[in-house]
């Protein structure tokens, strides 16, 4: 094996060095820290339930009009600038290290929020939806988190029903599309709390039903996290 000239960095880095993602300045990190100062958090105070921004009430208006099935929901970011090229990258261009970096991310942001969780679980994709992209992006991140909040991940939780892109779809329209999607196959979730893990929070109707699911079949409490959140909507 070649020497390096400058210890510590293999000799590949040296012909082909590693650029960051976003910026692409040469970088041992996917995304350098310069790139990762200008991630934008989610603007405080967030209501206490679903973890959007609020004037100044503790719990927002959809919340009380509406209340979700899951108990808690918090995002790492702001779905925008580093994040989500971050997030494009890794979905489309089916950039896996991608995926474990951010979940690391992920990780260390849900460690600070102190929630006490059994085990973890994944929005699924549907199996045509699994076959096209080669992997879910949100096991990648479910299983970097779970690493490091040393909590069990479940994939018992199975999508049923293809849904169409919700991007063009307005709020009710979402609620319809993702009606009945998931079934539950892991019968040990039974009486925990689980911590459901998905890339982006847009409405929250896919989390809400997937938390809806969970409770009707047992499960304690419903937590969501999630790496970023769109406020576009
Ligand atoms: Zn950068
Ligand atoms: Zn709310």
């Amino acid at each position: 094996m070649s020497k390096s000239v400058f210890p510590g960095m293999p000799f590949s880095e040296l012909i082909f060095p590693s650029r960051c993602l976003v910026c692409k300045r040469i970088s041992r990190e996917i995304i350098c820290s310069d790139c990762l100062s200008r991630v934008s958090p989610v603007p405080i105070p967030v209501c206490k339930i679903c973890g959007s921004p609020v004037e100044k009430s503790n719990i927002c208006f959809r919340c009380r009009q509406n209340p979700p099935y899951f108990s808690r929901a918090r995002s790492y970011a702001l779905y925008d600038g580093v994040i989500k090229i971050a997030i494009i990258r890794f979905k489309f261009e089916k950039k896996k290290r991608i995926g474990e970096f951010l979940g690391n991310l992920l990780g260390e942001f849900a460690l600070n929020l102190n929630w006490k969780m059994d085990v973890i679980v994944p929005i699924p994709l549907s199996d045509r939806r699994l076959k096209e992209r080669g992997f879910n992006q949100s096991e990648i991140l479910a299983l970097e988190v779970g690493k490091i909040l040393k909590l069990p991940v479940s994939s018992g939780l199975v999508r049923i029903k293809e849904t169409v892109p919700s991007i063009s779809l307005s709020p009710a329209e979402r609620i319809k599309n993702i009606n009945k999607a998931f079934l539950l196959s892991d019968r040990d979730l039974k009486g925990k709390r689980v911590l459901l893990v998905d890339d982006v929070y847009t409405t929250g109707a896919t989390v809400n039903e997937a938390g809806k699911t969970l409770l009707e079949r047992g499960i304690k409490e419903v937590r969501v996290l999630t790496l970023a959140r769109d406020l576009k909507i």
